[in-house]
């Protein structure tokens, strides 16, 4: 027997940075960006937690409409009629200042090619796996940014 789709189904997405909640609402579907790949989510999921990786989370509203969150590192917790997203830094894409992601996106590239050239000044103790993160996290709230 056909099982009816319930339209009239959401789930509830909290998404929650060290700041404090940055998202906190009735959503249709949101697709994260698990460290393996995407995952669209959907009302009645599987209780599961995916890691997330840098990217972006995509939110279809109950009202049919998109929006995305940048997310940087961090946790999902799916129950069912529930998703929680602990991340590391989340901003919503309207809320996203353009100017200092390039900034820091600049900033973090050149100390990354100073530790790739070798040429750092020991007093910077630059890690390139610290700027690596710098230049991703920089590099998907550009990309996010500009899809507003
Ligand atoms: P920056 O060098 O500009 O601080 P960052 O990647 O080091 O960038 P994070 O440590 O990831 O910054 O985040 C610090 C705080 O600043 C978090 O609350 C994050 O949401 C916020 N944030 C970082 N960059 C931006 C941005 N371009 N627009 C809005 N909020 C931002």
């Amino acid at each position: 027997m056909a099982v009816p789709v319930d339209t009239q189904h959401f789930l509830r997405l909290e998404i929650v940075a060290p700041d404090g909640p940055v998202y906190d609402g009735d959503v249709a579907m949101v697709i994260i960006p698990a460290v393996g790949g995407e995952m669209g989510i959907l009302p009645r999921h599987a209780p599961m937690v995916a890691a997330l990786a840098i990217g972006e989370c995509r939110v279809k509203t109950p009202a049919n409409e998109w929006f995305s969150v940048a997310v940087a590192q961090g946790f999902a917790k799916v129950q069912f009629d529930k998703v929680i997203i602990l991340a590391d830094a989340a901003e919503l894409a309207s809320e996203i200042d353009l100017e200092r992601a390039e900034k820091a996106y600049d900033e973090a590239q050149k100390k990354l090619e100073s530790c790739r050239l070798g040429v750092a000044d020991e007093d910077d103790c630059l890690d390139p796996y610290v700027e690596e993160k710098a230049v991703a996290r920089a590099k998907n709230r550009i990309k996010v940014v500009r899809k507003v």
